[in-house]
């Protein structure tokens, strides 16, 4: 982060315009609906400083500019000089004003033609009664704290409200209803309801191949309980101040037991959190999510699951090869290579049948063996394969070639991994 945001309370504070112009005009005006007390100057002499909270300045001549610059930063007084971000103490974002509502977009000077961009779908996102809104929870403030010190618990009664009548009142700028409809809400608000355990598919690890409803849980989550597969991306659209809990395997360390995962979650679900267990790709492809499953509804926890893109989705697409064909794939295999007791339990007859696509999860150790079985029951060496890293994400990398040159060549051509073995006829159907 270049910048680092904040907002300035401003109410009753002189702030210093120096210079002229349309530019500077603005920057007064939207100064004066912060509360602030505008001071214009012509031209800079640092007595202009005293007792000022922040200064702007445009179209001033160059030296009074630099002196401005100079001494407002000898003083720690924020400064910015309209264009010359080299003089500036702080930019001015984008504003989307919805007050008490304000939402401030950046870009660290770079693009500010983006920032306004981003600013417009916004502003189209936001309806013009969002102020209303907000001002009606803030008015309920003082007795939501009294009704529900939990936070947990307020935060869970405000979701519901704030999507739900009450707000459509205050949007609608029926304020007295909307009270009465929030103060009904609030007598009715159960203390400390239960928490619950979403397990949510987090996708391949790109964040905009999540699905919304796991964007909409993230953003509500207590808690986060996430694999090492879990892409920090991803991560990143969790609440910012939920808690994130890594279960997953740290380099050349094992896992957490899963039977110790499993009382994690019953545990935080019972102390009445928001509990969302993040898995790669789909939490009931070998995400062990109909383990926790289990297990929560044997304790007698809430749970439900949040489909994810699961990684033989994500490469495909991503390859750019169909799963399934008409002419040559009628059917798809999820295989995972993983062994139990150092062996493949795979029917390799059956892999070997045509007209059928295989996707191979954590089959990169496994590979050789696979590939071994696979031609001793008959399965051609040129076998059309694909191996991909990092599919749906900006790492994705492909290789692809016969089955016996993609094993032959996969240990040195793959670096980070986490990687998916292809099989089937329709990786030979398009262009590599
Ligand atoms: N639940 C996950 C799979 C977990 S098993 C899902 O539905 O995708 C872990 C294996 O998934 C890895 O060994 C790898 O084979 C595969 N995998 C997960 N994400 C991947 C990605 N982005 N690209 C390629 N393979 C991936």
């Amino acid at each position: 982060m270049r910048h680092f945001p904040i907002f300035l309370d401003l109410r009753d504070r002189p702030v210093l315009l120096l210079g002229a112009g349309e530019a500077l005009e603005a920057k007064a005006a939207l100064l004066a609906s912060a509360g602030a007390r505008p001071r214009h100057a012509a031209r800079f002499t640092p007595g202009l400083l005293e007792g000022i909270a922040l200064a702007c300045a445009a179209g001033a001549p160059e030296e009074d500019l630099r002196a401005l610059s100079e001494a407002c930063r000898a003083r720690g007084i924020p400064v910015n000089v309209v264009d010359r971000p080299e003089l500036c103490g702080f930019i001015t974002p984008a504003i989307v004003d919805r007050d008490p509502i304000t939402i401030a977009i950046g870009s660290g000077g770079a693009a500010p033609v983006l920032a306004r961009m981003i600013r417009q779908r916004i502003e189209a996102l936001l309806s013009p009664g969002l102020g209303r809104v907000a001002a009606l929870a803030g008015r309920f403030q003082a007795a939501l704290r009294a009704r529900l010190p939990d936070l947990a618990a307020r935060r869970r009664f405000l979701d519901g409200v704030l999507t739900g009548t009450p707000a459509a009142l205050a949007e609608a700028g029926r304020e007295a209803e909307a009270e009465a409809a929030f103060h009904a809400a609030l007598a009715a608000a159960e203390v400390a309801p239960p928490g619950m355990v979403h397990l949510v598919g987090a996708g391949p690890g790109a964040a905009d191949l999540l699905t919304l409803r796991a964007l909409r849980l993230l953003g509500e989550a207590d808690v986060v309980v996430h694999d090492r597969l879990v892409a920090p991306e991803v991560l990143a659209m969790a609440r910012r101040d939920a808690r994130r809990i890594d279960v997953g395997k740290a380099v050349g360390h094992h896992s957490i037991p899963q039977p110790e995962i499993n009382a994690l979650l019953i545990r935080l679900a019972r102390e009445g959190l928001r509990v969302v267990r993040l898995k790669g790709g789909d939490p009931f492809v070998f995400g062990r999510g109909g383990e926790e499953k289990e297990a929560l509804e044997a304790a007698g926890v809430a749970c439900a699951v949040v489909p994810g893109i699961t990684a033989a989705l994500a490469c495909a697409a991503g390859a750019g090869l169909p799963l399934t064909h008409r002419d040559c794939a009628r059917s798809l295999l999820l295989l995972t290579g993983h062994t139990r007791e150092g062996r493949l339990e795979v029917d390799f007859a059956s892999l070997t049948r045509p007209g059928q696509t295989i996707a191979v999860y954590m089959g990169l150790a496994t590979m050789p063996a696979l590939f071994e079985g696979f031609v001793a029951a008959g399965g051609s060496p040129s076998w059309p394969a694909a191996l991909v890293e990092a599919g749906g994400t900006a790492r994705q990398r492909v290789l692809r070639g016969p089955f016996s040159e993609v094993v032959r060549q996969a240990r040195g051509w793959i670096t980070e991994g986490p990687a998916l073995l292809i099989l089937g006829e329709a990786c030979a159907r398009t262009a590599a």
